[in-house]
This record gives C-alpha cells, structure tokens and sequence, in this order.
C-alpha cells in the first residue's frame, strides 16, 4: 500500500534528515515509526502526503509513484493528525469534523451526518459535543476530534505525527485502546509516530525502530522486543522488555487454570463437601446458564451449615479480564485487587482463572514462539538481499 523505496531526505542546509528507507506497509496494516527526537520520523511521514520531497529515492502509494500525482488529490487520499490537533477555534465540533467534506464539495447535510456519525465513532456523543467550541473541549476530546476529522473523507490511509503525545498517561491510554477498537472496524493502512516504545509496541502491527536517519529494525513488536536486531535497538527498547512484552501477549484460552467450579443453586453443603474434597480453599460460582457470578470459600460454605444455598453466600468478583486482554491487563488487575488471580471471561461466560503462574507461562511461550519467528525473518531477508 505505502512502499519506501531508497528514499532519503536532505535540507538545503545540508543536514540529512533520513536515508536508505527501504520498507513498505500493507494495506490495513498499522506501522509505528519509534525512535528519539531529530531522528527523522516526522520527515518520513511528510514525504507521504508531500509535504516534503524526497531528494533521493521514490514514495509509491497504491503502486504509483506520489512523484506524478497533484498533491491535493494525494492529500485527499491520506488523513493527517497532528499532536497540535489544528481544530479552527470559531467553528464548533461538528463543522470542524466536517471540513475536509465540505471542501471537497460534499453536500452540507451529507458532510454533517458523516461528522455527526465519526465523532460517534471516537466516543464523542454529537448531540452534545457536536455544537461546541474547541476550548471547551480536554485535552483528549481535542484529539479524538482530530482523529475524526481525518477520517471523515474515509481516507485509506492515515498519517498521525504524535498523536496522543499532548494528553496525560492515563486518558494516553485510552485514548490509544479507543484508537485500536476503531482501527479493528475502519481498517485503515495507518503509519503513526511516537517517541514512545510502549505506544510503538501497544499499538504496531509492525514497528520501524529508528536510530540516526536509518530505520535499525523493522519487525513485529514480539520480535523487536524479545530480539533487537542491533545493540542500539536493545537499548531502546530498554531493560525493562520483559515487562514490556506484557502488553503485546493476550491472554489464551491454553493459558488458563480451571479451579473448583460450583453453581449458585446449589446447596452450601454439598459444596462445601465438593471443595473440602478437592482440597480447595474457594471456589468460582457460575450461575445455571455458565456467566460468572462471583466466588465463594471453602470455610464460609462449612459454617453456613443446612439450608442455605451457594447464591446467598457468593461474593462479586472484581478480579476479571476479557480473553484476548493482554498480560498486562490482567497483571493490573491483579495488583489493583490484591488477588492471586484473575478470572477471564468470554462475554459473560466463565473460562477460567490467570494465575502469577500461568501468567509467567504465556510470557515465555512468547519469546520462545518470536525467537522462532526472528530466525525465519532473516532467512527471507536474505534471499530479498541477493537479488
Ligand atoms: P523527528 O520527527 O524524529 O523528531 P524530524 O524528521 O523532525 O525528526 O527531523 C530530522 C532531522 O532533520 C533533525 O536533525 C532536524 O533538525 C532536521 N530538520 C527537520 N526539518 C528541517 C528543515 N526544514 N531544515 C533543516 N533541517 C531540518
Ligand atoms: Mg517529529
């Protein structure tokens, strides 16, 4: 979809900004350019919209060279969001997400119902933000309209320079989950920039490590992480990668432990008889039809004594993630709940339990399946090399 070839960039002033870029992007693929300050990302991403030419090299989009084509009908093919969102202050939410329409000649109505259904989209209700000013907006408002209003001419492609780089960590991440929920629906062909090897790993499908003007690695966030392909890279990703692997491992069905399961009918006696048989201290309570209803104890269920059922002694369980959360997630919750595991769910469905165990477990069937992966990336790399 997008495919650097040789490109480099040099200023009038001499300076080399970017050189030797060789890569490309598949369509629907989402590609996180990482790497310090004055390393040239945000040269990369100019080159793609024609901000910047290149000096050396050539950009093809969708097989054609950007070189010969009108860069306004380029630009209308790219989305471009920026950390300073850019939103014009004396238009309101709405006519702000519904500029790039309106200038290429969409209908009024046509252009504000599109605004209207992508500020949705990023979470935005429009009855209520739709009418306001930019200022009375947060910070994270500002952006998701940023991002709404790049997506409003349905662009294949979206070029972000930073884009969550001006909101605090926590609404950061949100912001970046909310991103990957709508990226799961639009598909888009994404490259998005960031100095941050967390948001590069969280949010890649495939990250471009850059160190001086050169990408130093190209490859999914499991192989960056768990094999840099230089020292600079391993130094980048930092000491700390295990804990960082975290956030690109979901958690499995395979991963998952099966504690002692009983139902809220039935009666505290017999299942404090079943959990006293397994040598359970607690149990997990489904309900008739299997959703989770929460856990109960081995001693609570032995004191109930006659009459009662599991349902009236059952706590809530708090302690849960969704399968596919990532090992992160579910770690979180664990320390947020001080407890020694974290049930995981389908829906409402129960599958069972993530213990520290486990969890250490799934880390290591990562870096052993990526090691795997790295060894055949470079067999093909090869082969691209000989020709
Ligand atoms: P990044 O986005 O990774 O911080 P940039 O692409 O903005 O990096 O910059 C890469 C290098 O090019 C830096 O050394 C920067 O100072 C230089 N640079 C950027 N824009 C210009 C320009 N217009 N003229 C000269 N040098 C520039
Ligand atoms: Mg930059």
């Amino acid at each position: 979809m997008i495919r650097f070839e040789q490109v480099g960039k040099r200023y009038p002033d001499g300076t080399t900004a970017v050189d030797g870029l060789d890569f490309e992007v598949a369509e629907g693929e989402l590609v996180t350019l990482v790497g310090p300050s004055g390393c040239g990302k945000t040269t990369t991403m100019m080159m793609v919209n024609r901000l910047i030419e290149p000096t050396t090299g050539r950009i093809l989009v969708d097989g054609e060279d950007i070189a010969g084509v009108d860069p306004v009908r380029l630009r209308r093919r790219i989305g471009y969001v920026i950390q300073q969102v850019g939103l014009f202050p004396h238009r309101t939410v709405l006519d702000n997400t519904a500029t790039v329409p309106a200038l290429i000649g969409w209908k009024r109505g046509r252009a504000r119902a599109r605004a209207a259904e992508l500020l949705e989209l990023v979470g935005l209700d429009p009855a209520t933000y739709g009418p306001r000013y930019p200022d009375q907006l947060s910070g994270g408002q500002r952006q998701r309209v940023g991002v709404a209003r790049a997506l409003a001419a349905d662009p294949p492609v979206l070029l972000m320079d930073e884009p969550f780089g001006a909101v605090d960590p926590v609404v950061r991440e949100q912001l970046q989950d909310e991103f990957l929920r709508m990226q799961a629906t639009v598909r888009k062909t994404v490259l998005l920039v960031t100095h941050d090897i967390e948001e590069a790993v969280r949010l890649g499908d495939r990250i471009a490590v850059y160190g001086k003007g050169r990408i130093e690695q190209y490859d999914t966030p499991g192989a960056v992480l768990g094999t840099p392909a230089t020292p600079y890279v391993a130094g980048f990703v930092g000491a700390d990668r295990g804990l960082k692997r975290l956030s690109v491992t979901v958690v499995e069905a395979d991963d998952l432990e099966q504690p002692v399961v009983v139902r809220t009918a039935e009666s505290a006696e017999r299942a404090a008889g079943r959990l006293r048989a397994a040598g359970a201290r607690w149990g997990v309570v489904l309900d008739a039809g299997g959703d989770l209803h929460g856990w109960v104890g081995a001693d609570e269920l032995a004191l109930a004594g006659r009459g009662g059922t599991v349902g009236d002694l059952a706590h809530r369980m708090n302690a849960w993630v969704a399968v596919g959360a990532s090992l992160k997630q579910a770690f979180g919750v664990m320390l947020q709940h001080d407890a020694g595991w974290v049930a995981v769910l389908d829906g409402a469905r129960f599958l069972g339990v993530l213990t520290p165990a486990k969890l250490h477990e799934a880390l290591r069937r990562s870096v052993d399946a990526d090691a795997q992966g790295v060894t055949r990336g470079e067999v093909a790399f090869d082969s691209v090399a000989d020709v």
